[in-house]
């Protein structure tokens, strides 16, 4: 690669045009919120991480990084405690896709044919799909027709293996994991400097009834905000699941991407 570094907005203009004209060189979008994480980690854990993995994968499959979204769709009370809460800054979801589908044209319009969202924060998820669409649609109205786009979530590529490996007391699923042992440990391998576990509040993971209320009722996300303890989470852990996802990600973008 010619070009000096992995993130595109670092580059001079010339050499991110070289480095995408010709379609071949996938450019990797990471996704996530400006969102309450506890009172142990800061509220850009779901733009942080994305990055980093956006950076580890594109250094082995010579992709791109472009800035990162930094504000995300509405947090979730059973996925993030809930947008009720302080610091949490989320955008209405006609905003995010419209933004998403100005900035995968826009890619195209550089030249970019290799495009995969790389999200932070749950509640993306079907914006993304929607923003996606949108611009495909687009797109094929201007005759181009040959754009790949992958969305994914990191932390589906944790193994079941890894799973059984982390949470040897039982696995509480993903949608409880707001600020838990997996955020945190991965917070804790990438930017230590930025967790404060002595601060991390330790309880049982969130119960909610099988129905959702608007507005939310506030007493059912736990004071702290995180839905599940990070008591557990180590940057040990953190390493094991950064090189477990981030090869996952290597190996599906290989096998989309070529
Ligand atoms: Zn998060």
């Amino acid at each position: 690669m010619s070009t000096r570094s992995v993130f595109a907005a670092e580059l001079p203009w010339p050499d991110y045009d070289a480095a995408v004209r010709d379609g071949r060189r996938p450019i990797l979008v990471p996704i996530g919120s400006m969102e309450q994480h506890g009172h142990h980690m800061p509220l850009h854990v779901d733009v942080l991480l994305p990055t980093e993995f956006s950076r580890c994968v594109a250094e082995r499959i010579d992709a791109l990084v472009a800035p990162p979204f930094t504000y995300g769709y509405k947090s979730h009370q059973k996925s993030g405690g809930g947008n009720h809460l302080p610091g949490t800054t989320s955008l209405d979801g006609a905003t995010l896709v419209s933004a998403l589908k100005n900035v995968i044209t826009e890619f195209v319009r550089h030249g970019v044919r290799k495009i995969a969202f790389m999200n932070g924060h749950f509640e993306n998820s079907w914006f993304i799909v929607e923003g996606v669409d949108l611009a495909l649609k687009e797109l094929r109205w201007d005759g181009i027709t040959d754009v790949k786009i992958v969305i994914l979530s990191y932390w589906d590529f944790v193994t079941e293996e890894t799973i059984k490996r982390l949470y040897p007391d039982g696995f509480p699923g993903w949608a409880v994991e707001h600020g838990g042992v997996l955020e945190t440990s991965l917070m804790l391998a990438l930017h230590p400097q930025l967790v404060q576990l002595e601060r991390a509040v330790d309880h049982a993971p969130a119960k909610f009834p099988p129905y959702e209320v608007y507005p939310v009722r506030a007493e059912w996300t736990p004071p702290s905000g995180t839905l599940s303890s990070p008591k557990e989470a180590s940057a040990a852990k953190g390493e094991i699941l950064l090189e477990v996802c981030t090869k996952g990600i290597v190996d599906a973008l290989r096998v989309e991407f070529g």
